[in-house]
């Protein structure tokens, strides 16, 4: 999967600005289980620099999770601020450090660059460290446990036992 834009005239013309948006689907392969259910969509400015182009803008799409305190699945949204710097392959040192802010990209046959990485890793330092589905989640029990605990509640949990039995 490769999301290729051409920056030829970019790397032509210093300061020149090209927008980019579109939506592609991304799978992420099976080791790092993340499962996208929707498009990722960006929109991006490509701005040229001197051999190479600087790429801001968003990305977005939507991940589904496992809530850690309930264990139900759940869609969570994910917005990914992107600030990504390609350059011809002479200038870069290292391309797959993930984590690392300082990563440079490289530009291919001194025209094209390739969104996926940069996409792919966004995605990944975005995603929550503790999912959880919603803020109430885990809450719940507790205030369950109180209504038990309330006496206005047991009355009416012996009467809906009178009912049922
Ligand atoms: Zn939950």
């Amino acid at each position: 999967m490769f999301v290729k834009v051409d920056v030829a005239q970019l790397l032509k013309n210093l300061g020149r600005e090209d927008k980019v948006e579109e939506s592609y689907n991304y799978k992420f392969d099976g080791e790092e289980n993340v499962n996208l259910v929707s498009p990722v969509k960006y929109n991006l400015k490509i701005v040229g620099l001197n051999e190479g182009v600087l790429v801001t803008g968003k990305a977005i799409t939507e991940v589904e999770l496992n809530c850690a305190r309930c264990g139900k699945k759940y869609i969570q949204s994910l917005e990914i601020e992107m600030e990504e710097e390609y350059k011809l392959p002479h200038l870069v040192v290292s391309k797959k450090d993930l984590f690392d802010e300082d990563t440079v990209f490289e530009i291919e046959d001194e025209k094209y660059i390739d969104l996926t990485e940069a996409v792919r890793q966004g995605i990944l330092v975005n995603l929550p460290l503790q999912s959880v589905c919603s803020k109430e989640c885990g809450l719940c029990k507790k205030i369950g446990e109180n209504k038990k605990n309330d006496p206005r509640f047991s009355k009416l949990s012996e009467l809906k036992n009178k009912i049922e039995k």
